[in-house]
């Protein structure tokens, strides 16, 4: 398989080993929903692991759990529970998402409060090799002038990258106030504050808690070995923390920290970034609500190339839903009843375009295109049983690369016509300020055992 290496600037072919095939995503800080832009992500990266599965690689994946940082600790404060059983609550929240979702669990998912030993060992490791030090307050910074490498990733020249930060963040003060050699080293340990109420530990700088940075470090060590092969997270973490992690893994082991880096570009709504405050931002529940199955939201995240932006409207459910049908029509068609799965395959006879698709930089919307195109030209009632068992044998094994199930029973949450006229009618009313009229409308609505609620841009339907 080729992909894109953000590292190199090219697509490489990606080397077999005889062993494993070692990948490390970097997970949710679980402190609320996941949104469909992190699913984007994570589907994309399971299409990866599917697909290297099929051409005889061996993935083994590490996805950690990020329970511990300032988000987390603020959130279980506020909700005055313990951060354990605050982020305990929300990571199963996302277990439950990415099953329903089929994302494929990954083989190890640490959380980094159970690997505090491992992360102060590397800190350790790089203040003794004279890559960190520590700060007054009990804090310890990586120094990022001591790497030489630092940058390689997003192509930073070191000097632009600190006249850029001095320049934002108010000159040599901002260093002076967080006590750091220079504005752009970055804390490996943060002493404790009081506003971080009980959430420290112990460690030989006194109390306090991990940056957020080093624990893909120390856990890709511990579960992986010095150097993975690849590398991969949402475009956003390229810089800083992908290079921080390559700063802290590079410098601690003295051994390259992984040959290939796959970006995946982020998820806009109606041409805008997802935020709370815009009230665009969607979690599977809310696509639930609205009607459209977890599939559907799949295929329709799935269904853009990764390394381009994808711009999510509710018409990209609209015709996921139309696409799935057409698969599914298909697959009656041509199964013997058995459900998708992967076969090995060595001569592909009709899908064989779609899959080398895949195979050249996960080309998710020309592998579909493919798979369209060939629905449209078979004709299966005239092919012979060997021929028809092979026709479904290759499109069951595409089918398990993309992570479609094609599953009758995930039928979607209909809502019927007469429902979204109504609810139609009802957002017309109100953002016409015709309040009467819409709450009349709403009436109507929970009488036939539906509620609608209102966002800023737009609204969902729930079932009663
Ligand atoms: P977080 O929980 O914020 O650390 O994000 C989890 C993953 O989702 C990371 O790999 C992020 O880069 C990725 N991500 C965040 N926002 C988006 C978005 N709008 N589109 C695609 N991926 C995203
Ligand atoms: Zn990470």
């Amino acid at each position: 398989m080729k992909l894109f290496n953000t590292l190199s600037g090219k697509n490489e072919k990606l080397r077999h080993n005889t062993g494993k095939f070692k990948m490390y995503f970097c997970g949710p800080t679980v402190y609320s929903y996941a949104h469909i832009g992190n699913f984007r992500t994570y589907l994309l990266q399971d299409v990866l692991v599917r697909t290297l599965e099929v051409d005889g690689y061996n993935p083994c994946v590490v996805r950690n759990i990020t329970d511990v940082d300032d988000k987390t600790i603020r959130d279980a404060m506020k909700t005055g529970t313990s951060l354990g059983d605050f982020t305990e609550k929300w990571t199963k929240i996302f277990h439950d998402d990415c099953r329903a979702l089929s994302i494929k669990p990954p083989d190890f998912e640490p959380k980094a409060t159970e690997h505090i030993g491992e992360q102060i060992a590397m800190i350790e490791t790089l203040i003794g090799k004279g890559f960190a030090y520590v700060a007054p307050d009990g804090s310890v910074y990586f120094r990022i002038s001591a790497f030489d490498g630092y940058g390689m990733l997003s192509n930073l020249d070191k000097r632009d990258l600190k006249t850029q930060e001095l320049d934002s963040g108010g000159g040599k003060n901002l260093a002076d106030e967080y006590n750091r050699d220079s504005v752009c080293d970055f804390a490996l340990w943060k002493a404790a504050k009081a506003e971080d109420g009980e959430n420290f530990w112990p460690s030989p700088w006194g109390n306090g808690r991990p940056g957020w940075h080093i624990e893909c470090s120390a856990m890709a060590k511990k579960y992986l070995g010095k150097t993975i092969d690849l590398h991969s997270g949402g475009i956003d973490l390229k810089f800083p923390h992908h290079e921080n992690e390559i700063a802290q893994s590079e410098c601690a082991n003295g051994e390259k920290f992984s040959h290939y880096w796959m970006h995946i570009n982020h998820l806009l709504i109606d041409g805008a970034k997802m935020s709370k405050s815009l009230g665009n931002l969607y979690t599977l529940d809310d696509i639930r609500k609205h009607g459209y199955s977890p599939q559907c939201l799949r295929y329709a995240l799935i269904a853009a190339h990764y390394s381009q932006q994808l711009n999510f409207t509710f018409n990209n459910l609209v015709a996921a839903k139309n696409a799935l049908g057409k698969l599914q029509k298909f697959f009656a068609k041509i199964s013997d009843g058995s459900g998708i799965q992967k076969f090995k395959i060595t001569v592909w006879e009709f899908f064989g375009d779609a899959f080398e698709s895949l195979l050249n930089n996960m080309n998710t919307p020309e592998c579909l295109g493919n798979i369209f195109k060939k629905i449209n030209e078979i004709d299966s009632g005239t092919l012979g049983d060997d021929q028809k068992s092979n026709l479904s044998r290759e499109f069951s094994t595409l089918m398990y690369c993309l992570g479609l199930t094609l599953d009758e029973k995930e039928a979607d949450v209909e809502v019927p016509e007469n429902v979204k006229i109504l609810a139609g009618k009802r957002w017309k009313a109100k953002t016409s300020k015709n309040f009467t009229e819409a709450d009349k409308l709403r009436q109507e609505l929970l009488e036939l055992g539906w509620n609608m609620s209102d966002s800023r841009e737009s609204y969902t339907i729930e079932k009663l």
